[in-house]
């Protein structure tokens, strides 16, 4: 079984021990990764510092040209990137909608071409007889990033790259669950960057600790929990860390009785369920006009029965397994909490038997508020459909969730939608649409969702602190 190895200062390092990573589709290890510690970090970091001086200097079109060939290092290797993403996620290469490996490694080399385009022009706020005053964005120095296990090389490229970008050096440490595609990205790009701009070092938590505490580090991003977003905040009050925190959503999406449901069932479906609901910004909770309820349900419980589940790397797959054994277990608690409540399953609603950690696309109706399927994220193949009447009645439901970060209005009046849209309390609304991103638009969460936002000029503008520079006239 391969071993892979941390990378810090140009330098694969090796830790005393590994642990293995889990293909979630069998339960059976496939590649190992270092059980890197807390003096690893201290290495990186001490690396990442020593190179920061010079990266920081480097001239704004060298950065630019090294991430456009980071990003070409990455489609030159995408096959074996994609097989390592379905490896390791248990994501299928194709996937429901197209949503799977190919579109991850695919989407990491687009955000790190729009991405490395960007710009941080200075801007001129006064220039008169008395002074000229301009204000500059300089790069902050180290940033340590931490990862989650869902998107891991599509959620490595939004913090690598734009951090770089700017003239930081980075410290990554992926989530132990699939550290390998980032490992290997990091290696790739290891062989354009000068030695220490770009660190990894693979562990569990008490690498991501000593990161959030590290002196030396001056500012984390951070995609993950909620839970562990607030303990990161309070490790990294020390020395004042700047934050940018995506942590966990449970978006409301809001079905008009103007809907068709059969012209909407299978774009709100892969809203719902691409990558088996393990995406930060899926539709988690779904709320539909009484007059259309019956039709939707059927409708969503029809695909969900058509839509094939199974291994990741065979040919057809549209979801694949639940990523890991805890995320399963939670899945089923909140199946069968909504089974004791009395909901109705119209799909699904068990783990499969045999290997893997399959669970069925599950589809549940007569459920509502107050129950734990609706209240909580399940971050898997399992949807709560909900029946309303009057929408502010369900705009207030939809906001009444210590998340925030997306949230839909589904109707055939795009002008009416769109002003219910602007009503919910969350980083990002749509019409017609959920949790469909991309490189040049903000994307972030607010309430409990998270701190800060990613991509686009003002993703990039996380990255650095304003300088500004005051010339007298006189
Ligand atoms: P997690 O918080 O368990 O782990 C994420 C990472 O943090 C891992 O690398 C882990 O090792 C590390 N970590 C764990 N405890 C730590 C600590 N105390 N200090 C520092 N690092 C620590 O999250 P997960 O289960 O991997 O990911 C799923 C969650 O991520 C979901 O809630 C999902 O909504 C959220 N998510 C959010 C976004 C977004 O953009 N808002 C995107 C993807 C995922």
């Amino acid at each position: 079984m391969k071993s892979y190895s941390m990378m810090i200062a140009g330098q694969p390092v090796f830790a005393s021990s590994t642990f293995d990573v889990i293909n979630p589709a069998t339960g059976e290890p496939f590649g190992k990764a270092q059980a890197g510690n807390a003096e690893h970090v201290n290495q990186a970091v001490a690396a990442a510092r020593a190179a920061f001086s010079a990266w920081s200097r480097t001239p704004d079109a060298e950065r630019k040209r090294l991430m456009h060939a980071i990003a070409g290092a990455l489609e030159a290797n995408m096959p074996e990137l994609m097989e390592l993403v379905t490896k390791e996620t248990g994501k299928p290469m194709g996937g429901l909608n197209g949503v799977g490996s190919g579109m991850e490694v695919g989407g990491a080399i687009a955000w790190a071409h729009v991405t490395a385009d960007l710009e941080l022009p200075i801007e001129v706020i006064q220039d008169n007889d008395d002074a000229r005053i301009e204000v500059h964005r300089k790069p902050l120095g180290v940033v340590g990033s931490i990862t989650p296990w869902n998107w891991p090389l599509m959620i490595a490229v939004w913090h690598v790259i734009p951090a770089l970008r700017a003239g930081n050096t980075v410290v990554i440490k992926p989530s132990e669950l699939t550290p390998l595609t980032t490992v290997r990205f990091v290696e790739l790009a290891n062989t354009l960057l000068p030695p220490g701009v770009l660190n990894v070092v693979t562990g569990d938590t008490d690498v991501g600790v000593a990161i959030a505490k590290h002196p030396g580090i001056d500012k984390i991003v951070f995609t993950g929990s909620t839970a562990t977003g607030k303990n990161i905040m309070q490790n990294a009050a020390g020395n004042l860390k700047r934050l940018t925190l995506e942590l966990g959503g449970n978006d409301a999406g809001i079905v008009l009785p103007d809907v068709d449901p059969k012209a909407i069932a299978t774009k709100l479906f892969g809203a719902c369920f691409h990558n088996n609901g393990q995406t930060c910004a899926c539709l988690k909770r779904l709320y539909v006009h009484e007059s259309i309820y019956e039709e939707m349900c059927a409708e969503l419980a029809r695909i969900a029965k058509e839509t094939i589940v199974g291994d990741g790397l065979a040919e057809g797959t549209q979801l694949g397994p639940v990523q890991n054994k805890e995320q399963l277990e939670i899945v089923k608690e909140l199946a069968e909490d909504a089974r004791v409540h009395g909901a109705r399953f119209l799909s699904g609603g068990h783990a499969r038997a045999g290997k893997g950690y399959f669970f069925e696309p599950t589809v549940v109706a007569d459920i509502s508020d107050g129950i734990r399927l609706v209240d909580e994220e399940p971050f898997g193949p399992i949807l709560p459909v909900i029946k309303y009447s009057d929408i502010d009645e369900v705009i207030a439901r939809a906001n009444n969730s210590p998340n925030g970060l997306g949230g839909s209005i589904w109707s055939k009046d795009k002008v009416k939608a769109a002003k219910l849209a602007l009503r919910l309390e969350c980083g990002t609304v749509w019409v017609n649409e959920h949790g469909a991103i991309q490189p040049n638009a903000p994307f972030g969460g607010i309430k409990q969702s998270g701190i800060g936002v990613e991509f686009g000029r003002y993703g990039l503008e996380e990255y650095t602190s304003i300088q500004t520079l005051k010339i007298m006239k006189a």
